[in-house]
């Protein structure tokens, strides 16, 4: 596995970030290419280059610093009226950097944040199939002790 990523760089401190957080877990700083004005980027200390590689309890602490972050950037001079949580999981997901990361991304009205989508209006028996298919892999996942 090539540890290598701009992420971890910036984690040892060998490339810059303007950090808004950083504990033992996970780091947080600003996004250099911001969708909107205050747009973060947490960030596992570990280098799991996707969720399949981090650790459930990394995972957890991921979306705990971003609830935090969300409730502070409310707080803060940066212009917020919600907030968006996305991670990218692949590169058909939209994955750049391959090192887990979760935005928070502050959003205004008119800030032209959006996520492309086609929803579709499934009958009930194809969403039980389906729900069906994914409870069987999430009990082969738990039971394989994969995360
Ligand atoms: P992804 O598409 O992988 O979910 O997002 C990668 C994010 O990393 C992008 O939003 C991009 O702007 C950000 N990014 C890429 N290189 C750097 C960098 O050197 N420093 C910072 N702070 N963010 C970066």
């Amino acid at each position: 596995m090539d540890p290598y990523t701009i992420f971890a760089e910036i984690i040892a401190g060998r490339a810059p970030a303007s950090k808004v957080y950083e504990d033992d877990d996970v780091v947080a700083f600003m996004d250099i290419r911001p969708v909107t004005p205050g747009h973060l980027l947490v960030v596992p200390r570990v280098p799991a280059r996707n969720l399949a590689e981090l650790d459930l309890e990394v995972g957890g602490k991921l979306f705990q610093v971003g609830q935090r972050l969300a409730a502070a950037l409310r707080e803060s001079e940066v212009a917020c009226d919600g907030v968006n949580f996305f991670l990218a999981d692949g590169v058909t997901a939209g994955q750049e950097v391959f090192h887990v990361h979760l935005h928070v991304i502050p959003r205004t009205p008119g800030d032209g944040f959006g996520l492309r989508a086609r929803p579709t209006s499934p009958h009930r028996a194809d969403l039980d199939y389906l729900a069906g298919s994914i409870r069987g892999a999430l009990d082969r996942v738990d039971r394989s002790g994969g995360l």
